[in-house]
């Protein structure tokens, strides 16, 4: 088995049961490991910290999985997947047949690489990792064993080719896939997706409880819900009483289903939804005049690396900022920010300077970050990475 020897003093995060392995800390690679094979971590004296998965072509040079020299066979994998699941079945009480859940959460549930959804009876698998990749059959064998779905999509994130040299395809992995989309419930709401061309696997579902915090604030306000997807900030705002919801997204069909699930619960009347530029669409609200009693911004992620932070933090800042323009005194700003690399504390720096720049007060009610069925995890601060804040706007 290969085996790789950190720089002196590097061994910390390892130790501290961090993941990922970076390079920079890597002193030598011993035994020549192929991408995808497992390989030992040891500190600069030789001692054992952990066992991994390696990739010399991802930054993310080692994966690490355990702390002991035990397998990593198919068993090992199956093993965490099966608590994984018992965590949204037995704690969470996620296991509602009509309702989906984020089954696998990546470093939240030990299995850096793979992030499952569960929408009624069907999965939507990513693998983010190369070595998880590589072991693609006996990943999907152990989910089906766990929830027999009656079929297993493959949808791929964008990025992962340049990251891990990773080349995937979305498609069916297992089962039969529906060509529609099919209807979940969420919320006590119903929502269309669609597993095949939806953004990401097909619904937000780290939004969940985030949703119903915004909808407590709804009852006869005006709703501005920007980047809102498929709705799903809009259709619970409207239908906890909202008096009336505009949703604003840049993408058509995605602004389609929306259109379909107001439809389905009932609250179209009372929601439109437009395409357009966020940014755009909000200077121009505020050019003119258009007062809003609860303003949501939910946007993709500003920040991919660490590099992007910097000028992740100015367009939060700038989207906030427009966003407090078109607020009535004592609206409610919902803001989020689901990059990772940005910390809750600079997110919240940036809604402040905005705050101060706008001449606006900015009281925040609840910080609040992802639904536990994307857990996170405690030796991974970057596992923590949506917050979400609700906020007073006087
Ligand atoms: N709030 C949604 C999830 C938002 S995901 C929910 O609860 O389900 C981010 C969304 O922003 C995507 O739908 C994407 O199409 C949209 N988007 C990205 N850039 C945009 C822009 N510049 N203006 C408007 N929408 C944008």
């Amino acid at each position: 088995m290969g085996r790789v020897v950190l720089r002196p003093g590097r061994g910390a995060p390892v130790l501290g049961g961090h993941p990922w392995l970076f390079s920079g800390a890597i002193q030598s690679v011993e035994g020549d490991p192929s991408d995808g094979d497992v390989v030992d971590v040891a500190a600069a004296d030789g001692s054992f910290l952990a066992r991994g998965l390696y990739n010399a072509r991802s930054q993310i040079r080692v994966r690490c999985y355990a702390r002991t020299a035990e397998p990593l066979d198919d068993d090992f994998f199956a093993a965490r997947i099966r608590d994984a699941v018992r965590l949204r079945t037995g704690v969470l009480k996620l296991g509602d047949p009509a309702g989906a859940c984020r089954l696998v959460f990546s470093e939240g549930d030990g299995i850096s690489g793979l992030t499952v959804d569960r929408y009624g009876p069907y999965l939507a698998v990513q693998l983010t990792s190369l070595a998880l990749a590589a072991r693609r059959d006996p990943l999907v064998s152990a989910l089906v064993a766990e929830v027999a779905p009656l079929g297993v999509m493959l949808r791929t994130e964008k990025g992962i080719l340049e990251e891990e040299r990773l080349e995937l395809r979305d498609g069916p992995l297992e089962g039969t896939l529906p060509v529609e989309p099919i209807e979940i419930v969420d919320g006590g709401l119903r929502f269309s997706v669609d597993l095949r061309t939806g953004h990401k696997t097909g619904f937000y579902l780290d939004q969940r409880d985030n949703r119903l915090r915004a909808a407590a604030h709804a009852p006869g306000r005006t709703v501005a819900d920007i980047f809102c997807y498929s709705g799903g900030f809009s259709i619970a705002a409207a239908a906890h009483g909202a008096e009336r919801v505009t949703g604003v997204d840049s993408s058509a069909p995605a602004l389609a289903l929306a259109e379909h699930n107001a439809a389905r619960n009932g609250v179209a009347e009372r929601t439109r939804f437009v395409r357009g530029d966020a940014f755009g669409w909000l200077e121009a609200q505020a050019r003119a005049g258009m007062r809003y009693g609860m303003v949501i911004l939910d946007p993709p992620r500003f920040a991919r690396t660490s590099r992007g932070v910097r000028s992740a933090l100015r367009a939060y800042e700038r989207l906030n900022g427009l966003a407090l323009r078109v607020l009535e005194p004592d609206g409610i700003l919902v803001t989020c920010s689901c990059s990772g690399r940005v910390s809750a504390e600079d997110f919240l720096a940036a809604v402040g300077r905005a705050a101060a720049a706008e001449s606006r007060t900015v009281q925040v009610l609840e910080r609040a970050g992802q639904a536990p069925d994307h857990p996170v995890s405690a030796t991974c601060p970057e596992s923590a990475y949506l917050k979400c804040l609700v906020c007073r706007v006087v």
